[in-house]
């Protein structure tokens, strides 16, 4: 598939649940892609992308930086603390605060840069035990955490677990998000992101649809 179907897709999607154009925000996913397919789709003018390693990132973003401007990075994936000042320094969002001394953390490197990416926290819906994520009995307790620590959350964020109908874990982030009064709601990957703007994602994380199968070897 192309970044425009995508796009497109996503059009239909927001027409379809009567959702406002443009109030989706497609993250292009480009973890272990090849620079050249993350360079095709930046030469066509997309500037969102989602990374899960902070390492990683760190060793293509700021060149790609410097060749486009107004890129906009979101970490995704799960992060250790003592990676937190790095992926701080990089990102301009972090999907993936889970935990109190992950919160507490970035809590104190706010206040020493001066300056604090979008935050999201990562609720692990499926209760899966390799999963990142706060459980969801715990969500409201640590959104509160988060915010008597003055840190800016802006949404809520999952990864259903695979052989589960993702619809329910769409529902069950959405209600969280709903009741603690956060208007981002970062879901939806390849195989089900128009369910997730059904289900009001403000955030699509689309990899493999865009840039191809990931090549692990
Ligand atoms: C890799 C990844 C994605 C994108 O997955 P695709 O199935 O390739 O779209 C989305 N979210 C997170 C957290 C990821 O790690």
């Amino acid at each position: 598939m192309s970044l425009a179907e995508i796009k497109s897709r996503i059009s239909d999607a927001e027409a379809k649940a009567g959702r406002a154009p443009g109030s989706v925000e497609l993250i292009a996913v480009s973890k272990i892609q090849p620079n050249e397919r993350v360079e095709a789709v930046l030469n066509e003018g997309h500037r969102v992308f989602g990374e899960n390693r902070v390492q990683e990132a760190a060793g293509k973003w700021p060149d790609f930086r410097t060749q486009f401007d107004r890129i906009q990075l979101h970490i995704i994936g799960p992060l250790q603390t003592n990676k937190a000042r790095q992926a701080m320094e990089l990102a301009d969002c972090i999907h993936s605060v889970d935990r109190p001394k992950l919160a507490t953390t970035l809590a104190r490197l706010a206040q020493e840069l001066g300056s604090c990416p979008d935050l999201f926290i990562q609720v692990n819906t499926g209760a899966e035990d390799q999963k990142a994520g706060i459980l969801p009995q715990d969500a409201d307790a640590f959104i509160a955490e988060c915010r008597g620590l003055d840190l800016p959350i802006k949404g809520v964020m999952c990864i259903p677990p695979v052989e589960e109908e993702a619809a329910l874990h769409f529902a069950l982030l959405a209600k969280i998000a709903k009741r603690n009064d956060l208007t981002g709601l970062s879901m939806g990957m390849s195989s089900d992101f128009e369910k997730a703007i059904a289900f009001g994602a403000t955030h699509v994380r689309v990899g493999s649809a865009i840039f191809g199968a990931r090549d692990y070897s």
